[in-house]
This record gives structure tokens, sequence and C-alpha cells, in this order.
């Protein structure tokens, strides 16, 4: 086929064989793994393979295009690796669009997390737009959010407050008339209490790392967690720093 249709399609790594409609209606488009790459060096060893094992054939999700459905088929090869130290026998053709594993293209991860975190949109309006699952649309934001802000700074302050993370959970009560019960009913959760940049608990802000938000007295004589950090909590009469000298004022 005419390379302008590679050139149109525009994912990168892939060459178009050819584009077919079937009787629903929709579009396919037949890929193959585009030449010049390192898709047939094996992930073990890394040596490029020459002995192909079968051709196998995988469709990617991707970007929607036009009116009508568009699929791919990416036709690609399952190769062995000769490398007698190597402990992978085959692997398949991968490229930076799709990688080992992926269900989805890497430009239609992208656009899916800049509409939930660039033009607000929810999770689950994104993954209807797109044509994929909502888990598979949160699993994106999710990724992008870690590469974009990479690993938190170390809790310094641990604090204690009536944050529940997930969804709340439910125990059957057998002894009081089979009544479902909120089996934490104070939603209780560990919090940063560290103010600044790093901090995420309200209770900690405008305060020093080294200041009780109960009483403002230093908290030098607060439980400490292992690797130096204060345990406190965020008022009086709860939270792990009730045994405090300071409570005794
Ligand atoms: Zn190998």
């Amino acid at each position: 086929m005419d390379q302008s249709t590679t050139v149109l399609f525009g994912l990168p790594g892939v060459r178009v064989r050819r584009v077919e409609r079937v009787e629903s209606g929709a579009r396919v488009v037949h890929v193959e793994t585009a030449e010049g790459g390192s898709a047939a060096g094996c992930p073990g060893c890394g040596v490029v393979s020459v002995s192909v094992k079968e051709n196998v054939i995988t469709r990617p999700v991707d970007l929607p295009y036009g009116e009508t459905p568009l699929t791919v088929a990416w036709h690609k090869r399952r190769w062995r690796c000769r490398e007698p130290l190597c402990a992978r026998l085959t692997f398949t053709e991968v490229i930076d669009e799709v990688a080992a594993g992926r269900r989805t293209t890497g430009r239609l991860r992208r656009a899916i997390a800049c509409a939930v975190g660039d033009a607000c949109r929810s999770v689950a309006e994104a993954a209807e737009s797109f044509g994929v699952s909502w888990p598979t649309a949160q699993a994106t934001v999710i990724e992008a959010a870690n590469e974009e802000l990479g690993d938190p700074e170390p809790v310094t302050v641990l604090g204690i407050d009536e944050t529940r993370r997930g969804r709340p959970r439910w125990t059957l009560r057998v002894e009081a008339g089979g009544k479902w019960v909120h089996t934490d009913a104070w939603d209780t959760g560990f919090v940063d209490l560290q103010p600044g940049a790093g901090g995420q608990g309200a209770a900690g802000a405008g305060r020093g790392p080294h200041e009780c938000v109960c009483c403002g007295l230093a908290s030098a004589a607060h439980a400490r967690v292992p690797g130096g950090g204060a345990v406190r909590g965020d008022r009086p009469g709860r939270g792990l720093c009730q045994g405090d000298p300071h409570r005794a004022r």
C-alpha cells in the first residue's frame, strides 16, 4: 500500500498494509511492524533475533478517527531467542507506542490523561468517549499522574484524621439482628501533617513541622515513628498524642 496511508494513520513504529471495511461498517486498519526498529530485539538479552516462530495478530485500542468505528489489527511476529544464556525462549514484537502486554496505544492513553487531567472531564465520560472501560481509563490517569508528580517526599509528621481512603466497608453483625454496620464508623486514617508543598493534612496547615497541632508546644516529647517522624493527633482526645506530657497541663 502507498506509504501515504501510513503517514495518514500516523502511529509511529508500524506500517499500514491495508484498510478494509467490515459488514458492520467499521473500518479495520491492518498494520505491521515498520522495518528499521528494534522490535525484533529480545527483551531478555537484547540480541536481535532472525528466527520467526509464528505470526500473531493483536488488536490494541487506538484513538477514534472519523464517525465510524476504527480498529487496529497489528500483524506481528513471535521470535525465538537463540541465545543459550537467555531465559526468554520466545517474544513478540513491541514498539514504543504499544509496549509488551499493553492493549492500548500510547497516544490513546495520553489523550485520556489529558481529557481528565487538563480538560477536567470525568473518568467515566472520557472512558465512554474513547471506547475503553472505566478501569482502563482510571489506570491511564493514575499512570500519567505518577509520571507527572513523581515520588512524594517522605512523611516526617504523621497524623490521624477522619480520612477514609477508598469505599466505606461494612460488616454483617449477626448479634445485632443481621444488620450491616460500618466497619470503621470514624473513618480513621493516617494523614501527612507536614505543612508546605509536601504536606497534605489540613490540620497541620500553618504550623511548623515540630509544633503540636493540639497545643502548639514543641513536639519533641511526642511519640516517634520508625525513621524519626512524629505521630500526632489533630485534636485533644483523639490520636496517638493522648499520651504526650502536655496532656496533663
Ligand atoms: Zn534473549
